[in-house]
């Protein structure tokens, strides 16, 4: 059974906007690269910490190094979508949901089925050739003979639309996440502790009525919630 509390929550929205963080991700077996595990890999097993790996310099700079950590480490192409990710898909069928902002870059909120996706920090399955701009999907960076992949057309290295370190997030996106969040009646919060940026920021621009937090642990803004659930997101959103 949902926890009832959340199930009239939910019942009484108009309007939910979901923000989610690793968490969610995490419950379909993508591991968190800023847990103490992943913090602990990276540096033994390259001798930067993924932040430094994940950075623009870095990408520029060592460029072959960077796809080797973030094509062994960031993309998990057998992941499939959880009982958050359905029943978030569901939930917006229904009309209950306007929008998902995530700061995972999966991509597997569409995969399950998700319209309206606010991609903040962007997507493993996009990728642009820096030269021509040409696009190219996941299969094609993952199964690149060389590390660095380069476009068949013009023979460019090809930069997946993540948003790294040092790079600012895309505008459109961060505009329609404050607008979607400043329109919403629920917020509903999952799997973040809402230290990343720029997730605290995001939510003040919330002015509906509810706030859920549904997080493993505590997060810096349970003062702020109407109701916190301390369980995974999955288990949580997939029990009706
Ligand atoms: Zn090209």
């Amino acid at each position: 059974m949902m926890d009832i509390r959340l199930k009239k929550i939910i019942e009484e929205s108009e309007s939910i906007v979901f923000f989610g963080g690793a968490g969610v991700s995490t419950e379909s077996g993508i591991p968190d690269f800023r847990s103490e595990s992943g913090l602990y890999f990276a540096r033994h097993k390259y001798g930067y910490s993924p932040e430094e790996m994940l950075s623009h310099t870095f990408f520029m700079n060592k460029t072959e190094l960077f796809f080797d950590y973030y094509r062994n480490n960031m993309i998990y192409l057998e992941a499939k979508p959880n009982q958050a990710h359905i029943a978030l898909a569901r939930l917006e069928a229904q009309g209950k949901l306007r929008a998902i902002i995530t700061q995972n870059i999966d991509g597997l909120h569409t995969i399950a089925g998700s319209k309206i996706v606010y991609e903040l920090h962007g997507s493993v399955r996009r990728n642009t050739c820096m030269k021509c701009k040409a696009k190219y999907d996941i299969e094609y960076i993952m199964n690149f003979k060389e590390m660095i992949p380069r476009c068949e057309k013009c023979g460019g290295i090809i930069k997946p639309d993540v948003v790294l370190y040092e790079e600012a997030l895309d505008e459109g996106t961060v505009k329609a996440s404050v607008n979607a969040i400043g329109n919403a009646d629920t917020l509903i919060v999952g799997g973040t502790s809402l230290v990343v940026y720029p997730a605290a920021g995001l939510l003040n621009y919330f002015k509906g009525k509810e706030i859920v937090l549904i997080n493993k642990s505590e997060t810096g803004y349970d003062h702020r919630a109407t109701l916190v659930i301390n369980d995974g997101i999955g288990t949580v959103l997939g029990n009706d």
